[in-house]
């Protein structure tokens, strides 16, 4: 499959837990030209990784470690761009406490970039899983450090706009992000579901066509999608059209802050918490072993 989407001009990204990664298969995605692998590690020690994985295997998470380090050193000695590694963390009530831990996971592996996911339990019987007002106090203490973390080992990440997600949750309603910011999930994301259904992001049940009935090009460029695109990037006038959306659990605010950095790099979102960024960049030396 990915040696026909290949030579048919695609950018292919993989998404994988990379637990059945080994030297062949790397191997083979180093030489291929895959463009971008995505490793889904959510855990920072191997404790937490048993336990949201709920796989029992103790040395697993070391494993894991061991080959996505495995492909870095690969692509080093091959002298290749491509594929970029990046480790992808959905943070939780089960893991939020190992973000320093995550950092260190990454630079240890040689991936480029790691990228922070808040959870949103789009069912209320996984709400256990939301960020609880005092998780998020105490993940507030650690990110800063974090990022600094990462910036002292040049490792690209988007904890900038975690740290703006944490403190707009928790500086009250999540809609009120969307009164100062367009909504662009309609221009970067489409979900394809096992029944054909296209629906523009993951809290938005709101089918956009089938592929079993039109071509992802149709659907893409027809006039509901344009709608939705219309409504969602004037959120603040939010119409009926996003009735199906639970947007006040939007969980895409890190990347929707991302594209509204570039397109209106004059009306920045502040992201809170400089004054103790200036005072934890002072005293950097005493974390970074930690
Ligand atoms: S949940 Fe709402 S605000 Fe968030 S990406 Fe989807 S449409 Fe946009």
């Amino acid at each position: 499959m990915i040696e026909y989407a290949q030579t048919n001009g695609f950018n292919i990204s993989v998404t994988t837990n990379g637990s059945l990664l080994n030297k062949e298969k790397a191997r083979f995605l180093v030489d291929i030209g895959v463009n971008a692998l995505y490793f889904s590690i959510n855990a920072g020690s191997s404790e937490t990784y048993m336990k949201i994985t709920g796989r029992r295997q103790s040395g697993l998470f070391v494993k894991v470690k061991d080959n996505v380090k495995t492909l870095a050193l690969l692509q080093k000695e091959k002298k290749r761009n491509y594929p970029r590694l990046m480790l992808s963390f959905v943070i939780s009530s089960q893991n939020y406490f190992e973000i320093k831990s995550m950092i260190h996971f990454a630079v240890e592996s040689g991936v480029n970039r790691v990228n922070f996911v808040p959870v949103s339990s789009y069912f209320d019987s996984y709400s256990f899983l939301d960020l609880s007002p005092e998780d998020k106090k105490l993940l507030q203490k650690d990110i800063y450090q974090a990022k600094l973390l990462a910036d002292q080992h040049d490792l690209m990440h988007n904890i900038n706009e975690l740290i703006q997600w944490v403190n707009m949750k928790k500086s009250g309603n999540i809609n009120d992000v969307y009164l100062k910011m367009s909504c662009y999930v309609g221009w970067f994301l489409s979900l394809v579901l096992a029944n054909g259904e296209v629906i523009p992001c993951c809290h938005c049940m709101k089918t956009m066509g089938n592929i079993h009935e039109r071509s992802f090009r149709e659907i893409w460029n027809s006039p509901v999608y344009r709608k939705f695109r219309k409504e969602s990037k004037n959120f603040a006038l939010r119409s009926k059209s996003l009735s199906n959306c639970q947007c006040s659990k939007c969980n895409l605010i890190p990347t929707n802050l991302i594209f509204h950095k570039i397109l209106h790099p004059l009306r920045p979102i502040p992201m809170g918490g400089e004054e103790l960024m200036g005072r934890l960049k002072g005293k950097v030396g005493t974390f970074l072993s930690e």
